[in-house]
């Protein structure tokens, strides 16, 4: 759809436009970064501007990374056959520590005898891990947080992720992915952008279903490897 491509060109400016200037703003910002430092040091003050200068240096530097993220030559990306159950599972065991910290519980439930994905494992990880979070920060009391993967159909796998968090209005859902679209003070709003440009790159999709203070529920549907079709190996 219409409403699609214009989202695709954006993605693409947003890449060609961050690995042309990404490092150009970092140089400088590291300069100005460790001056404010020693000007901290030099005055021996406490001073709440300079922290409030850093922290906002700090920001900036977080976007910029996240952009490089999506920027990133293809280089990294690596196909090979794999099962989701390692997949999620590594990546619930790299998330637990923060889960304790968020006070979320995460239950994981895979089922038995999933056929493989033909999949870049780090980038559908990276995919989690941006969900995870986003679900961590949408809980801020904690909660449960449920991943469950089970076959859909005889050709996709769904991933689903159901959290207890305040959920997102209807009017907002078309939004998500959006670069730069973000609710939070802190948020840089290209989590889910990097996710749907994964996503796409697996030839999968995407669904959010949300109810306002009850959560949010996502599907991820990920074409299952068959082996007819991997005769001339896509290429990364
Ligand atoms: P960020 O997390 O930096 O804000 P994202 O692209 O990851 O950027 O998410 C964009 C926005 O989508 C968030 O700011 C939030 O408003 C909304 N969102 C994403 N996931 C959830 C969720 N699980 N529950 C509620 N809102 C969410
Ligand atoms: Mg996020």
């Amino acid at each position: 759809t219409e409403e699609y491509l214009r989202r695709s060109d954006k993605i693409a400016a947003v890449g060609q436009m961050a690995s042309g200037i990404a490092h150009e703003i970092r140089n400088p910002l590291a300069a100005i970064k460790w001056t404010i430092k020693l000007m901290q040091a030099e005055t021996g003050q406490q001073c709440q501007s300079f922290d409030m200068i850093l922290s906002e240096i700090n920001r900036i530097d977080s976007i910029v990374t996240e952009l490089l993220s999506v920027a990133k030559p293809q280089k990294t990306v690596m196909f090979s056959i794999m099962n989701i159950q390692a997949i999620l599972e590594t990546t619930v065991l790299l998330m637990n520590i923060q889960a304790v910290k968020h006070r979320v519980h995460i239950n994981l439930s895979i089922s038995e005898d999933l056929p493989n994905l033909y999949c870049d494992e780090n980038q559908l990880k990276q995919v989690f891990i941006n969900l995870i979070k986003n679900a961590f920060e949408a809980m801020p009391n904690g909660g449960e947080l449920t991943i469950t993967a089970e076959a859909a159909g005889s050709d996709y796998i769904r991933v689903r992720l159901i959290d207890q968090g305040c959920g997102i209005p209807a009017e907002q859902i078309a939004k998500l992915g959006e670069p730069f679209y973000t609710t939070k003070e802190k948020g840089t709003g290209l989590g889910l952008m990097i996710c749907q440009k994964i996503i796409q790159d697996h030839q999968g999709t995407m669904q959010f279903k949300s109810e306002l203070g009850k959560g949010t529920t996502i599907d991820i549907d990920l074409p299952v490897y068959q082996e007819s079709s991997c005769l001339n190996t896509p290429t990364a």
